[in-house]
């Protein structure tokens, strides 16, 4: 595939100083974690780089470094993981979390924890296992139930990027 890049290539993120998890190319070329230009977004739209615009657009259909990244093929990163894997609500669906979130999910539930926060996307998250719940801390009506399944089970995407989201 023109365009890939090997995991070993995998650019640092400018936001979250960590190896980019599905990496987007932004269109002045700067590349960032998905979830980390969201996040950022929530404050401007605007490249941290470079201050350049990002269009709205951008966020539904963004510009993949590695479209293996999103098929669940060639990264390994899911071979950690293992076969089950953290769901978070959508309309109709259910999306899988992106790959860093899920290992903490992992953790906290081996540890047993009942409910602890996350950070995703700019925003800080309470989940509640218990309840197997996620809410916004500072607005908990914005909650979505979430769940444990296997990789396999039928998914949306991941962390809100579409698994048939490319061009015809
Ligand atoms: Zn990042
Ligand atoms: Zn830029």
């Amino acid at each position: 595939n023109k365009g890939d890049i090997s995991p070993g290539e995998i650019p640092e993120c400018p936001v979250c100083l960590q190896t980019c998890i599905h990496p987007v190319k932004l269109p002045c070329s700067h590349i960032f974690c998905f979830l980390c230009v969201k996040g950022a977004a929530n404050q401007s739209s605007r490249c941290a780089l470079c201050r350049q615009g990002i269009p709205v657009e951008f966020f539904t259909n963004p510009t993949l470094v590695s479209k293996k990244d999103v098929c669940g093929k060639g990264l390994d990163l899911d071979a950690e993981t293992e076969h089950y894997s953290w769901f978070y609500e959508g309309r109709n669906g259910w999306w899988q979390y992106d790959e860093r979130t899920n290992v903490e999910l992992e953790e906290n539930y081996n540890a047993k924890k009942r409910t602890f926060e996350l950070l995703v996307a700019g925003y800080m998250y309470v989940i509640d296992l218990d309840n197997m719940v996620q809410m916004r801390r500072n607005d908990p009506s914005r909650r979505r139930r979430i769940k444990r399944d296997l990789v396999s089970a039928p998914k949306k995407g991941i962390a809100g990027l579409k698994i048939a989201a490319r061009p015809e």
